[in-house]
């Protein structure tokens, strides 16, 4: 179970709005599409892993959206893909998941969680989505929770654990981030990447981010050999969670290979030759560890060494 104030995560995930465009349905449609790829692999990887995640919540295999994160003028063609609900909703639904199976659907409004009406403090584009993951990382992970949309109808969620953070695809900034709490990857990105395998190795670099808590480690020191012994850090996990989830690991080195340039251009980025090296040996390192214990886990990730 998270016990963490709402102000960390409400308070780092403001974006400057968006720039005045006309979007039609169909970019909504597309962003929809993307949002049921990303609830689909995250799902999978967080869900695969939990019995060895060091901190699990409540993953119901979803995405939350909100029509507030839209220009105003194209809220209307947003909503024939989302609905109309004027408040956090459910933008997509990984197939097969506690979320699916209890009826949630598109476009389902979150009015309440386990009665509780959602009470977001302020009206930034993401708050009402934020104050929902909140809510649901507080609960206790091994317990059913109840959901209640917009017309009173109650959705009954079975206990659904998974390694702790939330997922979202962006309309704009950085390609991929982890912020402790959120991963967050843009749709061009995600557009960009065909494969869902090469996706998932997207999406488990980040959550690994997530699950070593580079954010909190990190703190105020960012140096770059710093920030590059997380980046082999996520690189290293991501073997782990991608096989854990039936993913191809190998994905990730294919990823690195079609994109030479790095997704956050920085110093601070290992080259994309160390950072297939450090895949590889994990690779082989985990094989290893299977071949003499099935259910190995990467033990280090409870004791990482110091960041130096
Ligand atoms: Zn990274």
């Amino acid at each position: 179970m998270r016990n963490l104030g709402a102000c960390l995560l409400l308070s780092t995930l403001a974006l400057p709005p968006a720039p005045a465009a006309a979007r039609d349905a169909a970019y909504y449609a597309a962003l929809a599409h993307q949002e049921t790829r990303l609830a689909t692999i995250s799902y999978r990887l967080t869900a695969a892993n939990a019995g060895w995640c060091p901190e699990t919540v409540p993953q119901p295999g979803w995405i939350l959206g909100d029509l507030r994160r839209f220009e105003q003028g194209d809220r209307a063609a947003a909503s024939e893909t989302y609905g109309d609900a004027d408040g956090p909703f459910v933008a997509a639904v990984a197939p097969g998941s506690p979320a699916g199976r209890a009826g949630l659907a598109r476009g389902t409004r979150i009015a309440a969680i386990n009665g509780e009406a959602i009470a977001p403090p302020g009206d930034e584009p993401t708050i009402r989505i934020d104050t929902v993951i909140v809510k649901v990382a507080a609960l206790d992970p091994a317990a059913a929770w109840t959901i209640t949309d917009a017309g009173g109808r109650l959705y009954q969620i079975p206990p659904a654990p998974g390694c702790a953070s939330a997922f979202r695809i962006e309309l704009r900034g950085a390609q991929a981030a982890a912020n402790g709490m959120l991963v967050r990857l843009t749709l061009k990105l995600a557009q960009s990447i065909d494969d869902d395998n090469e996706l998932a190795a997207v999406v488990a670099h980040e959550l690994a981010h997530n699950i070593l808590r580079h954010r909190a480690r990190l703190g105020s020191n960012r140096s770059a050999s710093r920030v590059r012994q997380t980046e082999f850090e996520a690189d290293r996990l991501s073997v782990w969670l991608m096989t854990g989830a039936g993913y191809d690991p190998a994905a990730a080195i294919r990823f690195w290979d079609r994109h030479k340039r790095p997704l956050i251009r920085d110093a601070s980025h290992p080259p994309r030759s160390e950072r297939i090296a450090a895949l590889e040996g994990e690779m082989a390192a985990m094989r290893t560890a299977r071949a003499a214990d099935p259910a190995a886990h990467p033990a280090w990730i409870d004791t990482p060494p110091p960041l130096e």
